[in-house]
């Protein structure tokens, strides 16, 4: 059993009522990995590849690339691991990619958008998680990050599957992309929601800047809303829809986010067993009724109290 504070948690994401939701651990290194892994995650949500190579100079070779992404894959053989591909610029700016200041670094050229100018890049680090993937046995699927229209997503599901990588998708943390989840489904194997730049985005509301961090409550109803859509696109595509920023972290706001639709959850390893244990004590009923209650609220604080008057 995996204990956080007084909960514990066997380990498998499963509501009260047999209902399934994977429980999965966000990395960015071998010591995130050993711990996610000790922690119970079923797999991994997100795997930061930037956070390997934050204060290199020069791009990473194909090999060095190769052996940092299976060291991190390790723990995780024969389970799911996303691998999300370079996410560079604004708050994680990388020397060798990110050379130029702009003036509005988080609506600059970040994350996939890097790739649009340098898909040798791009193809490079295919080329290395596909070889990682080999040498650690997990089930590897990749993912972009900043992705704003169907026809990026297309743009990177192609190379993903030039690759040799089976399974490609995108992450929701444009409002665009959320607005736009149907089409993007269509061309992609799953989505996964960033909410911490999504709130960013929705709230016009800078994630480094303390001034304004009541905006970027991830309880506020116009960024669950927005979640909500890409839910039903989920369902309706009949594929996974994950969420793995801060908003999975929270139990309470876990359920709410299945009952909007959300399929797998990925979270820091100190919040696994937490979450865990209170979606076992959760029917998905009870999920679809928070996440009503929560949708029709005025603000986080009506939101996070009507989920509470449903879930305890
Ligand atoms: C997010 O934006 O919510 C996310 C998970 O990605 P990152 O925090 O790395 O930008
Ligand atoms: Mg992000």
């Amino acid at each position: 059993a995996h204990v956080a504070g007084k909960v514990e948690w066997n380990g498998v994401g499963v509501l009260r009522d047999g209902l399934r939701v994977k429980v999965l651990g966000n990395v960015g290194s071998p010591a995130d990995a050993v711990a996610a892994a000790a922690g119970g995650a079923e797999g991994v949500g997100l795997f930061r590849t930037e956070f390997c190579f934050l204060s290199a100079a020069d791009e990473p070779s194909v090999d060095e690339q190769r052996a940092a992404y299976a060291a991190v894959l390790a723990p995780f053989a024969g389970k799911p691991v996303v691998v999300r591909t370079l996410d560079a610029g604004a708050d994680k700016p990388l020397p060798f990619l990110n050379p130029d200041p702009e003036p509005n670094p988080a609506l600059g050229v970040r994350g996939l958008r890097v790739a649009f100018d340098r898909p040798d890049v791009l193809e490079r680090q295919l080329q290395a998680i596909a070889l990682a993937a080999a040498d650690s046995g997990a089930e590897v699927s990749v993912m972009a990050p900043m992705v704003a229209t169907a026809a990026e997503a297309a743009w990177f599901a192609e190379r993903a599957r030039a690759a040799g990588i089976a399974r490609a998708g995108v992450m929701v943390e444009i409002p665009a992309a959320a607005l736009a989840a149907r089409e993007i489904l269509e061309v992609v194997d799953f989505v996964s929601i960033g909410t911490n730049d999504l709130a960013q985005y929705t709230f016009a509301a800078d994630r480094q800047v303390g001034a304004v961090a009541a905006l970027n409550d991830p309880w506020q109803p116009a960024l669950l809303r927005l979640i909500a859509q890409v839910g039903e696109a989920g369902t309706a595509a009949g594929k996974p829809v994950g969420v793995c920023g801060e908003a999975a972290a929270d139990p309470l706001l876990a359920c709410v986010l299945i009952g909007l639709g959300v399929t797998s959850l990925s979270m820091n390893h100190t919040a696994l067993a937490g979450v865990g244990a209170k979606l076992a004590a959760t029917s998905f009923d009870l999920c679809q009724l928070a996440a009503r209650g929560a949708l029709a609220a005025p603000d986080p604080a009506s939101a996070k109290l009507a989920a509470r008057a449903v879930l305890n």
